[in-house]
């Protein structure tokens, strides 16, 4: 969403990429005037012809130039394909007479041999006219061809006579961008918030020795703010601020964008501190296994290893810092992700309820709105979408207003904008309906439910039902007290128990289930035919080893030949199918116990979206003591969470 940016011819940038047809204008005129100084035409004439002197050029008609033939008044003719010239003397001085040639004429030959009258051929066209005829459909056929490549490099940035001149590439500016522009994403916010200090006082990080990072990743999807984020901590620490996009360095010249990079590190550095932003980094850091698509291969690669040396390049001192935006981490080159590199992730979510309305009033902020408009309202409409669809759909009422002869958005206008801009959303970025909204409530409602009531389940720290990423419409973020390298088998079985909680919740709250369990089912079926064979946890196989071990933990995946036998896989099969319907029966059970405590989780989560675990925890504590029963809450080991381990259920 920060397409624009690149657009922006820089004042540094060569005139003659600005716009071809310019360029072809003033080459067309050019070859004019050439021609024109070159062929001439009739009425220049006058000077030499024909190694004489002449003083006026007339043009008479075919007829008169006959009768003065006949009367032998020139004494000198020259025929070429549709002229002829003469040459007489009217008494002031010689005279060139022109005159276009009338049809094939046999007899004027005979008449000028008749007259003794010297006459010879002469040529129209000379070396320059010829070639220029056969040049010119040439020259047009280039002139189209680079306005359309110089079309199509602008959109990625440059153009076809500037390659290798990063200068108007890089846009270099000093944004006046703060932190309360950027609304929604407090997390991001308050994770980047020390990069600025480091921007700001180097010296005291310097002086004690602390290696300043080089790299963090932002990663969320289009227009959730990552750049306007970058440009935030560039204008707070009042830095400069380099940006390209990944998109603008496969170009069609091999070693370009090596250059490129280079030069941008080149300026950064003159003006470090300096903040550098990468757009769109997946474009060149995609991962090197991944096969290439058209640019090449080979571009790619150059312009990755050079990024990875400049990043080397420059001491933990240099208060350069690098900032990348993607939405795909995972297709990343691991070389990009070690320490010292990017090895910091950032994730810019999309907002939720609360977060939607802060963005709504940071663009509102800009336009002239009724005094009783409702951001509310316009939150609600607009779950699942991202900060640049909000800032749209603001323009887009104000717009709607303007088109009305209004003198300020009203309520109408924006809930209209909203319509507009969910009509023409791609799916990427699609709005949750209400109706979706409240089956993935009760969905992660079960997850949380069943993981705090669960002994050995990892417990919760966030619910949530932005959608994230293109499949999942809602998570529950699961994360375990401590790092653990051995899973018993209740703990095992307990997250089975938290996977089913989701579909189960469908079926009890809503009565029917949807097709939104599918990854969840998927996981407990992995999980359960490990324990059959490869942890000896089951009466079927006892402790036989129906697979090898292999590196990824429960990973799934076929095996290359089967070690067992037939009777084996199906006991295999009927165990892992009643082992599911049990523990379904027991999870559905477990819901139906605390109904009241899920509706009230529900509630909260339908309303704000992102719930903490801790919120969850309260609202089961309260039930359980409401209705006497047995606290199913384990004591919390550790407060805050390590990131490692997680586990996602979406
Ligand atoms: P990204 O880089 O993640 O694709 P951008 O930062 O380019 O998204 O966002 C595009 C525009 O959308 C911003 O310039 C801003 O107007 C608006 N926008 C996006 N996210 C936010 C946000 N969190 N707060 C305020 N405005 C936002
Ligand atoms: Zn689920």
């Amino acid at each position: 969403m920060s397409q624009p940016e690149s657009n922006k011819p820089d004042k540094n940038g060569n005139f003659f990429n600005k716009n071809p047809l310019i360029t072809f204008a003033i080459f067309s005129v050019a070859m004019i005037v050439l021609f024109k100084a070159f062929v001439g035409d009739e009425s220049d004439l006058a000077g030499k012809i024909n190694g004489q002197n002449v003083t006026r050029v007339q043009e008479i008609t075919y007829a008169d130039l006959k009768r003065l033939i006949e009367n032998k008044e020139v004494e000198k003719v020259s025929i070429g394909q549709t002229m002829i010239r003469a040459i007489g003397n009217d008494g002031t001085g010689k005279v060139a007479y022109t005159t276009r040639i009338v049809g094939p004429d046999s007899t004027l030959i005979p008449l000028l041999d008749k007259q003794k009258i010297n006459y010879n051929g002469f040529s129209e066209t000379n070396w320059f006219t010829e070639m220029f005829g056969w040049l010119f459909p040439f020259l047009i056929i280039i002139a189209i061809w680079m306005f359309f490549a110089g079309r199509m490099q602008k959109s990625m940035g440059g153009g076809i006579l500037g390659m290798g001149n990063s200068k108007k590439l890089v846009n270099s500016e000093k944004p006046k961008t703060k932190f309360d522009d950027v609304a929604g994403v407090q997390e991001a916010k308050e994770e980047v918030l020390e990069i600025v200090d480091f921007l700001r006082y180097p010296d005291r990080y310097v002086e004690l020795g602390a290696k300043i990072p080089k790299g963090v990743l932002l990663v969320g999807s289009p227009g959730t703010g990552k750049t306007l984020l970058a440009k935030a901590v560039a204008g707070e620490a009042e830095v400069p601020f380099f940006s390209v996009s990944g998109s603008s360095f496969i170009e069609m010249f091999v070693g370009v964008g090596a250059a490129r990079v280079r030069d941008l590190f080149e300026q950064a550095k003159k003006d470090a501190p300096s903040i550098i932003f990468i757009d769109e980094i997946d474009a060149i850091g995609k991962s090197r296994a991944a096969g290439g698509v058209m640019g090449g291969n080979d571009e790619r690669e150059q312009t990755l290893n050079q990024l990875l040396a400049e990043m080397d390049g420059f001491g933990t001192d240099t208060p350069i810092i690098i900032l990348a935006a993607t939405n795909r981490p995972e297709i990343l080159d691991p070389a990009l992700l070690r320490p010292g590199r990017f090895d910091r992730q950032v994730l810019v979510d999309k907002p939720d309820f609360q977060g939607r309305i802060d963005i709504l009033n940071v663009h509102v902020k800009g336009v002239k709105t009724d005094a009783d408009i409702d951001i509310d309202e316009i939150a609600r409409l607009t779950a699942g979408l991202a900060g640049a669809d909000l800032a749209n759909i603001i323009n887009e009422a104000a717009l709607l207003a303007g088109r009305k002869s209004q003198k300020t958005v009203r309520q109408a206008d924006l809930r209209e904008a909203v319509e507009r801009a969910i009509a023409g959303l791609s799916k990427k970025s699609r709005r949750i309906d209400e109706k979706e909204k409240k089956i993935v409530a009760y969905h992660e409602s079960g997850h949380a439910l069943l993981a705090e009531t669960t002994k050995g389940a990892k417990k919760v720290s966030k619910v949530s039902i932005v959608p994230r990423g293109l499949a999942a419409l809602g998570y529950t973020l699961n994360t375990p007290e401590e790092n653990k390298y051995l899973m018993q088998r209740h703990e095992l079985i307990a997250e089975i128990d938290v996977l089913l909680g989701g579909r189960a919740a469908e079926e009890v709250f809503i009565g029917e289930i949807s097709t939104g369990a599918a990854n969840d089912l998927e996981r407990t079926t992995d999980i359960l035919k490990a324990m059959v064979q490869m942890y000896g946890m089951s009466d079927v196989a006892g402790l036989m080893v129906l697979e090898r071990q292999r590196s990824s933990f429960l990973g799934g995946g076929m095996s290359q030949a089967k070690e067992y036998s037939e009777r084996m896989s199906e006991e295999m099969d009927q165990f892992i199918k009643s082992s599911l319907n049990d523990r379904y029966a027991a999870v559905k059970e477990r819901l139906e116990e605390y109904r009241d405590a899920i509706e009230k989780i529900v509630e909260l989560l339908y309303a704000k979206e992102n719930i903490s675990g801790d919120q969850v925890r309260e609202i089961i504590e309260a039930y359980e003591k409401e209705n006497g029963i047995e606290t199913k809450l384990e004591p919390r080991k550790v407060l805050g969470s390590p990131k490692p381990e997680a586990t996602i259920s979406e």
